[in-house]
């Protein structure tokens, strides 16, 4: 490590400027011709003993800078302070992606003293906004609601924040400032407990911006010679006021930089999941057999057995009792065992899928009886999971789901949490304290996910949360997918898709088409392919909101109608053929507003899809119900001067137009019933 006195990571789309002589100050911060953070900021904020800590605490003196640049397309800095009165160092990590108005940063908190240290905050990153006029965008989740957006203008002190033990239940880890209509910041925290984003106005008109890891009910103590990692926030920076500018820049990122990848996910596999036709209570051997038959004739790729699989040998056993006992078998549904199920499955030239929520805990499993060192308690009382902060609760997490792998010759392994651990364990013979439960179990996750990653690496790892409640930049770096929602009507589907775009590419995302709900009561859930009203336009409506992302089906499949099953197969064709190549590659722009639940929002829906080299797009439309006849899209990114033939999909028929005419006058679409969807090719 050296010490400079000037640090400069700008470069054509980023301003980022440090003083680091003796104290590290923020020189500059921002797009080029518009900063985004004034030199006061403190860059962090740690409690550490009750004494509130960032950049320019008295007596914090830049130790040594280093900046590694063995990634290619990003560097990293590392720029460590200490506190020699104190007995601390903080290391201040920035990294910046060339090619992008981006960063992210975090810090390390290392304990030099002889005491231990009592560390109550860990702000990853604290920035003081200039002067203007703002709003907040922001999104609320809940079950069946998620990405249900916020939008205000920014005049009080406001907080966004998770306290609920998962990152999006409650509030998606994301939010947008928008400033005087010109200027864009995006961020996201990258962890998937609780968090906390603060907004803080300042008489002159400016803000303080400070967040990370939530220090709601958190306290460690950090002994001598331990260090504590935050998780890193990460920012995006866009001129205009056009989400799919920021929106854009983390789908490239983390394609490149975060997500895992494997052949199998690359693929984009087409997946069907047993569950919502089924349940635990109508699944068994014959019937995932006799779908998994049908699958192989529609052209799915993945069929998952989902809950209903393990647990005692009883047919009527409830699956969320159970979890835990994940070496039983239910053995009056499944009598031949699941290895034979699975081979049946590799013999139809499809992958095998199984779900598992290895944290679950259900009031009848064995498992606490058996290991009562596992259960994460909270005040003596069980909170239904197994603390993995808990080394030995992620050593038997792990050996549990290395054998499920290898015994039942899994593909794929669908990962649930249907709990909320709030603030999270606070047993103190768990190897954490009791204030850092929730912190040491997320640790652990990760561990865990990367732990499975590194042993099988041909093996998907799919994320899941009782439907969308923890989805966040964390988790999305150590598994390959995020589903969206349990209810998968039209109107939400496209609600979570636009929503849940504005932090990740469509290939980190995967919903269902319309699933048949046979069991669980729903108002909207009330499709069923074998209605014999439903028509051809409305099966392309509900199975293409699906092509948008990872495609899927939870339906009952052996008896479809024929009409249904054709199409299906038909739509099955197109997105193997043509469309996951742009779901996996291609940049994603937003042509309409976010259509909402119940009616609200537009009625219109238009996604484009650019292949990063401008050759190809795909553009899709939805016209939901309510919706007038006809819309104008203003397509983007096209090439001014060339000339576009358009195709569309359904019936082949082309048009001409030049890429300035369809960015500024647009493509006009009309003709579509309610209910209706369209897809087209441009080239
Ligand atoms: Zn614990």
């Amino acid at each position: 490590m050296s010490t400079p006195s000037r640090l400069d990571l700008s470069h054509e789309l980023l301003v980022c400027v440090f003083g680091a002589s003796r104290r590290l100050e923020l020189a500059a911060f921002g797009l080029p011709g518009a900063s985004w953070a004034v030199p006061e900021s403190g860059l962090f904020c740690a409690e550490i003993d009750g004494q509130r800590c960032d950049a320019h605490a008295p007596g914090m003196v830049v130790h040594g800078v280093a900046v590694h640049d063995d990634v290619p397309g990003a560097r990293h800095a590392v720029i460590e302070l200490v506190h020699e009165e104190w007995g601390f160092a903080i290391t201040f990590h920035l990294v910046i992606y060339l090619g992008a108005a981006a960063i992210e940063s975090w810090i390390v908190l290392r304990n030099n003293g002889t005491q231990p240290l009592r560390v109550t905050r860990l702000d990853s990153l604290a920035l003081e906004l200039p002067a203007g006029s703002y709003e907040l965008l922001a999104f609320s989740g809940a079950w069946g609601a998620e990405f249900e957006p916020q939008r205000a203008p920014l005049t009080d002190a406001i907080v966004l924040e998770s306290r609920s033990g998962r990152s999006s239940h409650g509030q998606h880890p994301w939010f947008t400032l928008l400033r005087d209509g010109q200027t864009l910041l995006s961020g996201a925290v990258a962890w998937s407990g609780n968090w906390v984003l603060r907004f803080t106005p300042h008489d002159n008109g400016g803000y303080a911006f400070s967040g990370g890891m939530h220090d709601w009910q958190f306290a460690m103590d950090l002994a001598p010679g331990a260090s504590v990692e935050a998780p890193p926030l990460a920012l995006a920076l866009a001129t205009g006021h056009d989400l799919d500018a920021t929106a854009i820049q983390f789908a490239r990122l983390g394609r490149r930089y975060w997500y895992p990848h494997c052949p199998l996910s690359d693929m984009l596999p087409v997946e069907w999941n047993h569950w919502w036709a089924y349940e635990d209570r109508a699944i068994d051997e014959a019937t995932f057999r006799a779908n998994v038959d049908a699958a192989a004739t529609l052209g799915i790729e993945v069929c998952t057995l989902d809950a209903g699989w393990f647990g005692a040998a009883d047919a009527g056993t409830h699956w969320y009792e159970q979890r835990g006992d994940w070496d039983t078998l239910n053995s009056v549904r499944f009598p031949s065992g699941i290895r034979t199920l699975a081979d049946h499955v590799h013999a139809r030239g499809m992958q095998f899928g199984l779900w598992c929520e290895i944290e679950g805990l259900g009031t009848r499993a064995r498992l606490a009886g058996a290991r009562p060192d596992l259960p994460a308690t909270r005040d003596g009382e069980r909170l239904g999971y197994v603390c993995l902060g808990n080394p030995a609760g992620q050593q038997w997490a792990f050996e549990t789901l290395d054998r499920l792998i290898r015994d039942y010759a899994c593909d794929w392994i669908k990962l649930d949490f249907n709990l909320d651990p709030g603030a999270g364990c606070n047993r103190t013979d768990h190897g954490h304290g009791a204030g850092d439960g929730l912190y040491a179990h997320y640790r652990g996750y990760y561990a865990l996910l990367d732990r499975l990653r590194e042993t099988h690496p041909q093996v998907v790892l799919e994320n899941c949360s009782s439907g969308g409640l923890r989805i966040d930049l964390g988790i999305a770096r150590r598994t390959h997918m995020a589903f969206l929602s349990d209810p998968d009507w039209p109107e939400h589907s496209l609600q979570l898709f636009w929503g849940a775009t504005s932090m990740l590419a469509a290939d980190a995302c995967l919903h269902w088409g319309y699933g048949e709900w046979a069991f669980a009561e729903h108002p909207h859930q009330r499709f069923n392919p074998r209605d014999p009203a439903l028509q051809l336009h409305q099966i392309d409506f509900y199975t293409r909101i699906s092509m948008l992302r990872r495609f899927g089906f939870s339906q009952r499949l052996p008896d479809l109608p024929d009409q249904v099953a054709r199409r299906y197969a038909e739509h099955i064709a197109f997105y193997t053929s043509v469309m996951r190549r742009f779901v996996r590659e291609a940049d994603l722009y937003r042509l309409t507003g976010q259509p909402l639940r119940e009616g609200r929002g537009d009625r219109w829906a238009g996604f484009q899809y650019a292949l990063p080299d401008g050759s190809e797009h795909l553009v899709a439309v939805f016209r939901l119900p309510g919706a007038e006849p006809e819309r104008t899209l203003r397509l983007k990114c096209l090439q001014p001067d060339r000339r576009y033939t358009i195709t569309w999909t359904d019936d082949d028929r082309q048009a001409h137009a030049s890429g300035d005419e369809l960015m500024r006058a647009g493509l006009i679409v009309r003709g579509l019933p309610e209910e209706g969807s369209a897809l087209a090719l441009l080239r």
